[in-house]
């Protein structure tokens, strides 16, 4: 029997209008643990921003086509957009933006918090997006391979080979002989023709 498991990034949600990494330009590389060391408020504008952009898109139908047959998903994206969907079973291995933390106190913030100030008014510390930022380590990754150990067909979808968590995903699944199948292009037509072909 087959047994699916989908791994999907940026391009998933292209046709929800979130800009890709590509799209991003520069802004990529502000949205590093460099940069929010560095420049704080800046960070937080710009996270700000991306977080209403985020906030009023929404799933297309590779995303539904994906809940609709609860397939469990890896994602690195942090638009939430497969639990909008419905998908119950969704590991985000780069987190996601639906609320800040203090990483001295564990108190956690609205993002309409950032309107206001960054730093936490119990201990005085600047938050953190509950995200992985460039520079910081990927704790959900051997989950994420433990997925990969339960299916044998994995589906990647809108991932471009941009980045080495992508790789070390695909290649764990090829080396572990895993039938891979690759939608990399118009996922939202592709991916519900493709899944409709297993039946419900
Ligand atoms: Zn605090």
């Amino acid at each position: 029997m087959e047994k699916l498991i989908a791994f999907s990034g940026a391009g998933i949600s292209k046709a929800s209008n979130i800009p890709t990494f590509e799209d991003l330009g520069d802004l990529r590389d502000k949205l590093s643990r460099e940069y929010l060391q560095l420049y704080p408020y800046d960070f937080f504008k710009i996270l700000l921003h991306f977080h209403n952009t985020i906030k009023a898109a929404k799933p297309n139908p590779a995303h539904l086509a994906l809940a609709k047959h609860q397939i469990p998903i890896i994602t690195m994206n942090i638009d939430g957009l497969h639990q909008k969907a419905g998908s119950k079973n969704v590991l985000e291995i780069h987190g996601n933006l639906e609320r800040l933390i203090c990483r001295d106190c564990s108190s956690h913030y609205d993002y309409k918090y950032l309107e206001q100030d960054i730093i936490c008014e119990k201990c005085q510390c600047v938050l953190d997006p509950e995200v992985v930022l460039y520079g910081d380590s990927l704790d959900k990754m051997n989950d994420a391979l433990t997925m990969i150990d339960k299916a044998n067909h994995l589906l990647v979808v809108g991932t471009s080979y941009y980045t080495s968590t992508a790789v070390d995903i695909y290649n764990y699944a090829l080396f572990n002989k895993k039938k891979i199948t690759e939608i990399n292009e118009l996922a939202e037509v592709k991916l519900p023709q493709i899944l409709s072909k297993i039946g419900d």
